[in-house]
């Protein structure tokens, strides 16, 4: 498998449809070969079984009749789809995690699609299933997994990739209490307390599980845990995720019945990582109270300014809770953004690069110019400290440039999966036997062993088809992601040096926040002369409201991005650093305790070449002025209108 990824030539506008579509020979044919192979299948399939529909049917009135509304439908929807549909393909939209689809995703997406696999099982999906097994594979060794031992799977996005990510935490934490409620099994875990026993570390009840499996009682017991039991309140301890999280870990402690309550935010640093000095503090208090850890996440890649936790301190944390209080827990990343990224770190033998010789390999392949230097050191040694992680989420269709749904959580032990499968336990280690054996699955069940039951097969062609095409190393994915670094860094520098706009004598600047350590720029526009926080905000707001579809027209928009607000309740004081670069005072900071920015993953690879990024630039600004123009315009008749109503 890994031998694929041996491909050192990959040329980026090839592998999209081009935001002029200028591949569409190219993918017509591919499109046209694709349904043209199908339908021979299909008339190959036992071809002296009888014509069913014969010519003299399809005259009949009615026929024609269908077809014709099938046609009329299918206007329909092209044009509600191509007025309102958001321009993800070009430049000019620089929003959420969004660019355009790799054309071999969407043809192998689209092929596919015609024969309906079902993932669910490979009774329904005896090409897809394996497919899906191999890209979760691919996914694991980026991240540096052992391929021999990990486990992946595509999910429909991050949010159920997160669920089931606690999923397995909540059943490994209580597996050992059910190993106490057991007469037959008592005796591996006797003379540990409680506390002990919710505080062993994932390997060490993995390697329970074996044993348990020996004496034929696994089963039994794993009905004896939360998942055939029920959870006490609060019993299982806390989830720590940074207060940067994304809000779909609120639901999964919801969903799963651990309680919001549960959770404990850790605060983030200035650099919108989570504050490592804190986090140690809160383990360690919590340890001394005697109250659990469920797990521990980091983001790597958070969803509003794509920071990059510090992986290796949380791994080294674990490390040290371990040694010198016999305290473990679960360590899961949120990786959903910034997960692709970890390509942009594999040599061509999936070796995780030297920061020195990456950095040389970075300029001497042309992936970054030579004045750029990404990444930072830290967010390097938090990439190399993933393959540490219990599991991983990573999302496909954000930052592996495939079509929707496809999230995916990669897991570091396979033997976890037992704990939330629903077949016999014994099944999928025999299956994974037969699969060492004779290089054949057969009769996985995945739908058995993951959250979601029936599931697309074509996505799995999607993902699959991509990582054979573009690998998942620095020449490959890593090229590709480039051009989105690039294009950020050069943001922020024009950003940084924009002249302020002129509009009726009012001046507007525009403020980009630091050097992001992905590629999420975050930046406001700023009236000189504005001591207003509120007003600010508001400017801001109603700019992102032109730039983005609630302006109505999402297609003729010359420019389309995201916002949000950065808020002291999911930030702290560390929007003030943003404010003070505004000139705002401090005091207009603690009344409004919120900042509204403009956001942009900056995903395009069309905008690596210099010349190409210049003109755009020009344009933008261009568009910048028209923008604040017309929100003064607003602005003077609603001044107009109520001097009218005031007379
Ligand atoms: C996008 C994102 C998610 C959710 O993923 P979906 O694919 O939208 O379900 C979770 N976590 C982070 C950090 C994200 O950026």
């Amino acid at each position: 498998m890994i031998n694929n990824f041996k491909n050192s030539k990959i040329n980026v506008d090839a592998l999209f449809l081009g935001p002029k579509s200028e591949n569409a020979v190219f993918f017509k044919e591919m499109m046209e070969y694709s349904v043209s192979e199908h339908m021979h299948w299909r008339s190959s399939y036992h071809p002296e079984d009888p014509d069913l529909i014969s010519t003299v049917d399809r005259y009949a009135p009615e026929y024609r009749d269908t077809l014709y509304r099938t046609e009329g439908i299918l206007n329909q929807l092209s044009s509600k789809l191509k007025t309102t549909s958001v321009p993800w393909f070009s430049p000019r939209y620089m929003g959420h995690m969004n660019a355009d689809t790799l054309m071999i995703s969407n043809l192998a997406y689209v092929m596919a699609m015609m024969y309906n696999p079902n993932n669910c099982a490979q009774e329904s999906s005896p090409t897809t299933t394996v497919l899906e097994i191999e890209a979760g594979l691919d996914l694991c060794a980026m991240f540096g997994y052992d391929v021999q031992h990990a486990w992946g799977h595509i999910t429909s996005g991050g949010t159920v990739a997160n669920y089931e990510g606690l999923w397995v935490a909540r059943n490994i934490k209580t597996l050992p209490l059910a190993i106490m409620q057991h007469p037959k099994s008592q005796y591996l875990l006797k003379d540990k307390t409680e506390k002990e026993l919710l505080n062993l570390s994932v390997s060490a009840v993995l390697d329970l599980i074996d044993e348990l499996k020996k004496q034929q009682i696994f089963e039994e017991i794993r009905y004896l845990t939360c998942r055939g039991v029920g959870i006490e309140q609060g019993k299982l301890g806390k989830l720590l995720v940074p207060q940067s999280k994304h809000y779909s870990w609120m639901k999964a402690m919801d969903i799963l019945g651990l309680g919001q309550q549960n959770i404990v935010q850790l605060p983030v640093d200035a650099s919108y990582r989570t504050d490592v000095r804190k986090m140690r503090e809160t383990v360690f208090t919590l340890i001394e109270q005697g109250e659990p850890i469920l797990a521990v996440v980091a983001v790597v890649g958070t969803t509003e300014t794509g920071a990059i936790d510090n992986v290796r301190e949380v791994i080294e944390l674990r490390r040290e809770c371990e040694q010198r209080f016999g305290v473990s827990f679960y360590v899961h990343i949120d990786a959903a953004y910034a997960g692709y990224a970890c390509a942009m770190f594999r040599d061509e033998e999936n070796q995780f690069m030297e920061y020195e010789n990456l950095l040389q390999c970075y300029h001497s392949e042309g992936l970054f110019p030579e004045n750029m230097v990404w990444p930072k050191r830290d967010v390097y040694e938090s990439f190399k400290a993933l393959s540490q992680a219990d599991s991983i989420t990573v999302d496909p269709h954000k930052v592996g440039f495939i079509p929707y749904a496809a999230g995916a959580i990669c897991m570091k032990d396979k033997r976890i999966v037992d704990l939330v499968s629903y077949h016999a336990a014994y099944v999928f280690e025999e299956v994974q036997e037969k699969q060492r054996k004779t290089e054949k699955t057969q009769n996985v069940l995945l739908g058995s062993s993951i959250m979601e039951g029936s599931k697309a097969g074509a996505t799995a062609a999607a993902v699959w088809a991509a990582h054979r095409l573009v690998p998942l190393n620095v020449l490959g994915y890593g090229k590709v992601i480039a051009a989105g670094v690039i294009t950020a860094n050069w943001m922020i520098d024009k950003i940084n040096q924009c002249e302020p706009f002129i509009i009726e004598e009012r001046q507007f600047s525009i403020i980009a926040m630091p050097t992001p350590d992905f590629h999420m720029i975050n930046f406001m526009f700023r009236e000189i002369g504005n001591t207003s926080l509120e007003k600010q905000n508001q400017l801001n707001k109603r700019l992102y409201e032109l730039c983005s579809y609630a302006a109505g027209r999402s297609y003729s928009n010359d420019f389309l991005t995201s916002s949000t607000s950065l808020t002291y309740e999911e930030y702290g004081d560390n929007p003030l650093n943003l404010c003070r670069d505004a000139q705002f005072s401090d005091s207009e900071w603690h009344k409004v305790r919120s900042i509204y920015v403009l956001r942009a993953a900056v995903m395009t690879h069309c905008l690596r070449d210099r010349a190409h990024f210049e003109t755009y630039w020009a344009e933008l600004k261009n568009i910048f002025e028209d923008k604040l123009q017309q929100l003064i315009n607003e602005e003077n008749k609603l001044n107009h209108s109520n001097y009218k109503i005031n007379i």
